[in-house]
């Protein structure tokens, strides 16, 4: 089986329940997954975690807690996010087997995650703006919310699976044109509404929409770091009011 399954980590954001943590470490530990972030826990570390992750405390002491998906995402190349319902989202929503092998393979390439949200309420708008896809577990649409640990368990499964049947891709060495981490692409949405203010295509007070629109586009695209770039040099060059780009013939 190939490296990929160390370069998925798993995100809980916002867990309530202690326990919750514990099984889901569990959970990745049995399917050979390590790399566990916590955003905002209501109650971390806690007894009752490490009562339920079973052996798998390993995960908890190393797991890293973190204010915001922003900073757990910053050096991902690709961000799954899962939801028990369907939203209006315009990201791809695909099935787990079709998300697992998507990750299994950009994995050689990078860290990527998948994001799990609240037990109450599951992830923010903002949240699942921060995600390259969507994955629903096909459940009894009646019925369709896992647990939380539960639904970790389907996926990190997944996962497995496609990593089992993984093609081995040529050996790991030098990528020429590696896939654009999130906080690039952070980097270009913020370059985007500072140059669209700046030629009054946006109305600053009113950002969100358009702004939203464009994210989604990027970030279904998996642009490479050097697609980011070009695209800020542009962007640089419409702030600056056009002309002839530095350094043309
Ligand atoms: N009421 C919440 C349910 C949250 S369940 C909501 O409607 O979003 C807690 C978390 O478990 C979810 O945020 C998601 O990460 C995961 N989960 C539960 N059921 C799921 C399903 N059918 N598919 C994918 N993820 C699921």
């Amino acid at each position: 089986m190939s490296e990929a399954l160390s370069r998925i980590r798993v995100i809980l954001v916002g867990t309530t329940h202690p326990g919750n943590i514990g099984s889901a470490a569990r959970a990745m530990k049995t399917m050979g997954l390590a790399d566990l972030v916590l955003v905002d826990p209501a109650r971390f570390p806690s007894a009752e975690a490490t009562t339920l992750a079973a052996g798998a405390d390993d995960l908890l002491t190393a797991a890293r807690v973190l204010p915001g998906l922003a900073e757990a995402v910053a050096d991902c190349v690709w961000v799954v996010g899962t939801s028990a319902r369907r939203r209006g989202h315009s990201v791809p929503a695909v099935d787990p087997a079709a998300a697992a092998r998507d990750l299994v393979d950009r994995a050689e390439r990078g860290t990527v995650a998948l994001v799990f949200g609240r037990e109450s309420s599951g992830l923010s708008n903002e949240e699942l703006d921060c995600c390259n896809a969507l994955v629903q577990i096909p459940t009894n649409s009646a019925f369709s919310s896992l647990n939380l640990a539960a639904a970790v368990q389907v996926l990190a499964y997944s996962c497995r699976v496609a990593a089992l049947e993984q093609v081995p891709a040529s050996p790991p060495g030098y990528d020429p044109d590696p896939p654009a981490t999130q906080s690039e692409l952070e980097a270009l949405f913020d370059h985007y509404l500072r140059a669209l203010i700046r030629i009054e295509f946006l109305d600053p007070e009113k950002p969100r929409h358009l702004m939203r629109r464009l994210r989604h586009l990027y970030l279904r695209a998996g642009l490479s770091a050097s697609e980011v770039r070009i695209l800020r040099g542009i962007l640089t060059h419409t702030e600056r009011g056009g002309g002839r780009p530095p350094g043309s013939a």
